[in-house]
């Protein structure tokens, strides 16, 4: 006791709580100086190339293919070639073997596949070890299951592959959408041609050599990196069957259109500007950390994020200042730091737009908030943002922003909370917090959202469909419902 006391008095409670800084190793990954594209089970090199980089300090990581429309002829030519040649014909169980064997090489490499998918897309490693990895073997997992009881998922509908799938993916999740695509593709049997987002390669790059050592037949998956000009190759090449497309709502029209009378399938999985609802009865200060991981994940680039928080008006001040109190929490800054909440924006461009709107958001009367935190010099930043005073019709309110910026609402009765949730374009998801659960039910069922979670946000699991009403798209990823787009039935 004399002993405590004595430790005590000799040891002031610390004043300062900054972490120390805990940089996960980027020894773990080896990143080759120069990528070409990966096509019929073979590097193709190059005819043009950029460099790809890292958005917290700028710096480039490698060079990569501007793949060409000759590159996205040749990638669908090896994927046809592997799927008249094999690949549609081998049995569920034989395709299942393969799927398995990628899943188990993921988790066997989570920590390299973590790693560079931080410093390439600048996302906290955190979240690249928690969330993108473990999801993404989950996914190859989850279909390896499906592939030889495709009969037993549609009875009597005699399911047979597509043929080659055509598959552009963003910059948000790379290896995760990649996962979302490949998996249930191949599960299906059909083949692949992959298109990743300009901006982060490589992680699909790398995911080639897994391919390799689970020894995939040549040709089955193609990755051919490039921009929208090799995206747009790729939705026009004749030897593709169908599309499957994450991005902005922008380029999925304009895929559709071009796809129109042509045949193709299609499956598009756009933006959101999902609402998140907090009634007064709900747990506020679980709801706080529902609404930080609804927005700030990620840095708020997510299709599906939390970024209208409407708040039940008895509890709005209340609630804004338990909010505001926990963001002053969220550590900014290195992606490979373990510490880190909130990392570094994507791109210059996606910075730019973020700034833009929130500019817009200013000049239009919102109030705007963002706790002292000190951003690094190199790189592209952006601190997490909360405006209160928004009314509907501000852009803030209105159009997807992609980044770690809330905009505020309040409403008084669930009529019109569920009214002003649903007056967008959009309809992805919605979050409900309530101790209720007949209002949940009641709410869930007015909600025009493919998803709704209720006293949770950002839950992902493989085993349940993913996808949006309106302008948020059309088809479903995850699930059996996951499935059907890759398949065709002979009734
Ligand atoms: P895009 O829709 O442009 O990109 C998505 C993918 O499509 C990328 O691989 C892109 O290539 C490719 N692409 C671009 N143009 C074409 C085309 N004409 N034909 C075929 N493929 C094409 O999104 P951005 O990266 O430009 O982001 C812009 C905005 O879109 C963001 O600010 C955000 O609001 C929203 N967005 C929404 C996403 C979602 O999941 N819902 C994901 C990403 C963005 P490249 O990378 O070279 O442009």
């Amino acid at each position: 006791m004399a002993e405590l006391e004595r430790t005590q008095r000799h040891a002031p409670a610390p004043k300062d709580w900054t972490y120390a800084p805990a940089p996960e190793s980027r020894d773990v990954v080896r990143i080759a100086e120069r990528y070409g594209n990966f096509i019929g089970g073979e590097w193709v090199e190059p005819r043009d190339t950029y460099a790809t980089v890292s958005p917290s300090s700028e710096e480039p990581l490698a060079t990569v293919a501007q793949g060409t429309e000759a590159d996205v002829d040749a990638a669908v030519g090896a994927a046809r070639d592997a799927f008249a040649n094999g690949w549609s014909e081998l049995s569920g169980s034989e395709r299942a073997k393969y799927l398995f064997r990628v899943a188990r090489i993921l988790q066997e490499r989570a920590r390299e596949f973590a790693v560079l998918e931080s410093l390439n897309g600048g996302k906290p490693i955190k979240e690249s070890r928690d969330v993108d990895l473990p999801l993404a073997a989950a996914h190859f997992f989850y279909y390896a299951g499906w592939a030889d009881k495709l009969e037993y998922a549609f009875p009597n509908r005699s399911p047979r592959p597509v043929g080659v799938a055509g598959q552009i993916i963003p910059w948000n999740f790379p290896l995760l959408m990649l996962a979302w695509k490949v998996a249930p593709a191949l599960a299906c049997g059909n083949t692949v041609v992959l298109k990743p987002a300009e901006t982060t390669p490589l992680t699909a790059l790398l995911f080639c050599d897994v391919l390799r050592q689970a020894e995939l037949p040549a040709g089955v998956v193609n990755i051919v990196t490039g921009d929208g000009r090799t995206g747009a190759a790729l939705v026009d090449h004749d030897g593709v069957d169908k599309i499957a497309f994450t991005g902005s709502t922008e380029v999925g029209k304009a895929i559709q259109r071009r796809l129109a009378g042509t045949g193709k399938r299609l499956t598009l999985e756009l933006g959101g500007k999902a609402a998140n609802i907090v009634f007064d009865d709900s747990a506020l200060d679980q709801a706080v950390e529902g609404i930080v991981n609804g927005i700030y994940f990620n840095q708020g680039h997510v299709c599906c994020a939390g970024s209208r928080l409407f708040v039940q008006e008895s509890i709005h001040e209340q609630l804004v200042e338990k909010l505001k109190r926990r963001l002053t929490t969220l550590r900014v800054g290195d992606p490979l730091d373990k510490n880190t909440d909130v990392g570094a924006i994507n791109s210059a461009m996606q910075l730019e737009k973020i700034r833009s709107l929130v500019q817009s958001g200013v000049d239009e009367g919102a109030e705007i908030y963002q706790p002292p935190c000190r951003l690094p010099e190199k790189g592209y930043w952006f601190a997490p943002t909360v405006f209160t005073n928004v009314a509907q019709s501000y852009r803030i309110a209105q159009e997807e922003i992609f980044g770690p910026v809330l905009s505020v609402l309040t409403f008084r009765t669930p009529d019109e909370a569920v009214e002003k949730a649903n007056n967008t374009p959009y309809g992805l998801s919605a979050g409900i917090w309530t101790e209720k659960g007949s209002r949940i039910l009641w709410m869930a069922q007015r909600m025009r959202a493919g998803v709704v979670w209720a006293n949770t946000f950002n839950r992902f699991d493989p085993t349940s469909p993913f996808g949006g009403y309106k302008e948020s798209g059309f088809g479903r990823e995850g699930g059996l419902h996951g499935l059907e787009p890759y398949l065709r039935f002979e009734e």
